[in-house]
Parts: C-alpha cells; structure tokens; sequence
C-alpha cells in the first residue's frame, strides 16, 4: 500500500493511474495533516510526498513522522524546490522525484524503496554487503572487488558504508561530511568529491562512468542498487 500524500487534483490523477494500472493499492491525503493520520492508522509501506502542501511543508511531515515510522518516504518536488528537497532529505526522506518525471522512473524509485526496507532486514542479520562483483564486510572491515582485496583508507571506508547503510537511497553532501569528517566539515563539498573520485578509481572499472558510486547533482552521492 502507497500513500500519497498530495495536494494537486492532476498530479493525483497521473499517480493513481499510473500506481494502480502495475498493481499497488494506494490511499490518497490532499493535506499533510490527513496523510500523517493515515500513516498511523493504515501503515503503508511507501510514502508519496508532495513538498508544497496547503497546511504544511513536506519538511516538516516527514519530521514528524520520522519520530516514530521508518516507512521509506520519496518526496515529489519542483525544480525550483533545490534546497527545501535536500532539506527534506535530512529531515529524513530517502529519495527524491523531481516535476515533470515519468512512469517509469517512479515505479523504479518505489521498487528501490521497497527493495532497501527487505535489505535492511538483511544486513541486520548477515554483516556482509554484496553488490554484483562489489563485497563488503562489514563486521571484517574488508572489501573485496571480483573475490580480490582492496586496501581502502580509513575515510574511503567510511564513506563507503555510510552509503551502504544508506544504499539505493540518495545521501546528501552534509549528511556524508557529517558522518565521515564530523560536524564541522559540513560544508566541504570539495573533500567529499575527491574521496569519491579515489573511490572510484579503486571500485569501478570505468571511474568516469561509474556504475554503482552515482553522482546526483547538487544534491549528493547514491549507491546504486540493480532493480
Ligand atoms: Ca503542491
């Protein structure tokens, strides 16, 4: 079950077509008031988040429900939203649609988002992360690339699970410089991108057309999961 929590008439109309013609049962909530209500009463397991609601800000629900749900929450926001969607994302969200988006990139967002809930479950029970010829693990601290070991620096490593904790989901700049550097190198976007490229080199076969280590504009880093 979806919730969608939205206040524009057209774009809960192209939602629900699209959601309910591949199957997903949908509950709809025009205000942010209304969809907080009905993430406590029918535990749905995506949330839909629209950022401009007529009560409330999408920031400002996603705080809120973030105080007692885990449920996978993807805001929809327009382009001229930047930083109320980053702030989004700290305050919890784990990923972000940006208007006008199609059929097909909202139905792989949902399924990355329903894919990261059961992976979590995983990870809690075996400590070791494998995606495609990438392994990590986690409880070893030790990664290996095609069954060969890889000597990471301990802030390669680092921002490597922060993203692994975070996987499929997109992390933010500030959110990474925090867990990585500590709080306050929050601001230094040009560490984190010259990590990343280190990382690369050492984890992908082409660094300049990275597979899993994606670059998301503005915004941060994804660890990209194959759905
Ligand atoms: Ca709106």
């Amino acid at each position: 079950m979806i919730l969608l929590i939205e206040d524009e008439p057209q774009m809960r109309r192209f939602l629900r077509v699209t959601l309910q013609s591949h199957g997903y049962r949908l509950i709809e909530a025009p205000t942010g008031q209304e969809g907080l209500m009905h993430a406590t009463t029918r535990n749905p397991e995506v949330v839909l988040l629209d950022l401009g609601l007529p009560d409330m800000d999408g920031i400002e629900v996603t705080k809120q429900l973030r105080e007692w749900s885990e449920v996978p929450v993807i805001v929809i926001s327009a382009r001229e939203q930047e930083e109320d969607k980053i702030r989004a994302i700290d305050a919890g969200a784990d990923d972000n649609l940006t208007k006008p988006f199609g059929a097909g990139e909202l139905l792989a967002r949902i399924r990355v988002a329903l894919r990261h809930k059961t992976l979590l479950h995983a990870t809690r029970k075996e400590p070791v992360f494998i995606l495609e010829g990438l392994r990590v693990d986690l409880a070893a601290r030790q990664v290996f690339l095609n069954e060969e070991e890889i000597h990471l620096t301990p802030i390669e490593y680092r921002l490597l699970t922060v993203l692994i904790r975070n996987a499929g989901k997109v992390v933010t700049h500030t959110h990474l410089l925090k867990e990585v550097w500590g709080p306050v190198y929050g601001s230094q976007t040009q560490y984190l991108r010259v990590y990343m490229t280190q990382l690369r080199r050492k984890l992908e076969a082409e660094s300049a057309r990275p597979r899993f280590l994606i670059n998301e504009p503005g915004v941060g880093y994804r660890l990209k999961l194959t759905v």
